[in-house]
């Protein structure tokens, strides 16, 4: 039996059979149909796909933020399907780094506070806290504001300033949900060009989008359509806005 093996070239993340249904009796949905999905080192993948397709489900169940109903997940050589809450509370935290749509950042603290945040909560001591907050903040060209409020940014900047504080903890998976669609366009290509990089430094890193523009910047490319995964789009410029 497979138990808590890893398989053989199962990437940084990897989804066996998973699928996810919500609610129960007549409410019961499945967002998301059986899927084997892997995410590598080195590499930027795209979730494409309209509107209530099953993409965030996919993304959070990558991202261990909620158990398959059928199937297992598999991040960093660990069955993380069969920890409990706790268990996968510090794992995501150690090798997981999550960009929102809307940033989420703590609005009162500033822009160098909010990425020492993940690093805080790990127990790591002050001083290497600074420079490791520094680094993060240099690596998305935003050191200048180290000092400045959310508020005192724009999108595209709070956008890099949590992308600093996804990967300030140097996890090996980055998982990005809509990171564009608050930006422009211009700000989007910065922040595309940012996780771009981050898979050539190695990272696994995965994009969820309903915007094919940024298919210039994937190695790969899934699409989702009403809970099933597929490698190649369901019909020609269906995504096309
Ligand atoms: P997308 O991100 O592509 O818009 P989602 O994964 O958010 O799609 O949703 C897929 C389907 O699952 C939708 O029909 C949605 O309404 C449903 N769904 C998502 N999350 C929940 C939940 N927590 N409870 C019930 N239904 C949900
Ligand atoms: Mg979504």
């Amino acid at each position: 039996m497979l138990g808590s093996q890893i398989q053989p070239h199962a990437g940084v993340a990897h989804l066996q059979g998973v699928s996810k249904a919500y609610g129960n009796g007549e409410n019961r949905i499945t967002a998301l149909h059986a899927t084997d999905l892997t995410v590598e080192r080195n590499e930027l993948l795209l979730i494409v796909g309209p509107s209530g397709s099953g993409k965030t489900t996919l993304l959070s169940l990558l991202g261990c933020v909620i158990y398959p109903t059928v199937g297992q997940v598999f991040v960093g050589g660990q069955e993380a399907s069969a920890l409990s809450e706790k268990e996968l509370a510090h794992l995501r935290l150690r090798q997981i780094g999550f960009v929102f749509q809307n940033f989420n950042l703590v609005q009162p603290l500033t822009a160098a506070e909010n990425v020492a945040l993940p690093l805080q909560l790990q127990g790591v001591g002050k001083a290497e806290v600074n420079e490791r907050v520094a680094a993060a903040l240099e690596l998305v060209g935003m050191s200048n504001r180290r000092k400045n409020l959310p508020k005192q940014l724009s999108g595209g900047q709070q956008q890099r300033i949590s992308i600093a504080r996804a990967l300030v903890t140097d996890p090996p998976l980055m998982l990005c949900d809509e990171p564009t669609a608050s930006l422009d366009h211009a700000s989007a290509s910065v922040v595309m060009n940012e996780l771009r990089s981050l898979a050539d430094r190695g990272k696994a890193v995965a994009v969820v989008t309903h915007d094919i523009r940024l298919k210039p910047f994937a190695n790969r490319i899934v699409y989702v359509d009403e809970g099933r995964v597929y490698t190649e789009a369901p019909t020609e410029n269906v995504y096309a806005h």
